[in-house]
């Protein structure tokens, strides 16, 4: 038996997590508290269903086939995996031991000497960058973005790929000179491959009403295709690679 871990879903043919057609395994448990939140029940690190990594690789690599065909593999993502090191390190190891491609997403709220050992078996780091102003980030998230920027650039020293990924909120982080602060911030690092532009929406609004919470972002309009087309022109004015969802 591997070591365990607590997971709140699977996913068997992922597209957008990552290149090619993805297993995902979404962990549970998250150290940040984003005011929107569309995985609100991924937070509680005791929920979810207990999972042992050699019977989640023995599932994971039956859709291999699938993976190879389309320049795929396996991406962890959460809640946020690294806040189980031991449980994700050693299903990455596994998956490099079966010749799978392995991705990580993860909002960077985690120490260097933590995700270290992690990074060995990662092949693509899908960072979240909530923010790049330090309070904003804190309003938005509940925590600070040092670690956040601290591994972004921990990636780039180590020439591991990276695909940053921003989520535009109108009113919030749509704002022209954050994202080009953000720019000038992606553009000190040599190792990002894209950024993902992810419109904000409140489908996962009706998560938290489930769960019986107030949904902090209820006055807040969906971003809209022309807020997205405004954001786009500034990362590209910075010579930055993006990608709409
Ligand atoms: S990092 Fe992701 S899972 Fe965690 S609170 Fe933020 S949006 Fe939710």
């Amino acid at each position: 038996m591997g070591i365990k871990g607590r997971v709140h879903s699977l996913e068997t043919f992922g597209t957008v997590d990552g290149p090619g057609i993805r297993f995902i395994v979404f962990t549970q448990g998250c150290p940040l508290r984003c005011k929107y939140c569309h995985n609100r029940d991924t937070w509680d690190s005791k929920g979810g269903k207990e999972y042992d990594v050699d019977e989640l690789m023995s599932e994971i690599v039956k859709y291999k086939p699938f993976m190879i065909s389309s320049g795929g593999g396996l991406t962890v993502s959460g809640g946020d995996p690294t806040l189980q090191p031991e449980f994700l390190k050693s299903l990455l190891m596994k998956a490099k031991d079966n010749d799978i491609h392995t991705a990580i997403d993860t909002s960077g709220f985690v120490d260097i000497d933590v995700i270290d050992p992690i990074l060995d078996y990662t092949d693509l780091v899908l960072l979240d960058i909530k923010h790049i102003n330090r309070d904003a980030f804190k309003d938005l998230t509940g925590v600070y973005n040092d670690k956040t920027l601290n591994l972004a650039k921990h990636l780039s020293d180590k020439k591991i790929p990276v695909w940053i990924r921003y989520v535009l909120v109108p009113g919030l982080t749509d704002k022209e000179d954050d994202i080009r602060n953000l720019c000038k911030f992606i553009n000190t690092l040599d190792n990002i491959e894209k950024v993902d532009i992810l419109p904000y929406h409140s489908m996962g609004k009706f998560k938290w009403e489930e769960l019986g919470y107030d949904y902090p972002l209820k006055e807040t309009p969906d971003a809209s295709d022309d807020d997205v087309l405004k954001a786009s022109k500034i990362f590209k004015e910075y010579g930055i690679n993006i990608a709409l969802k």
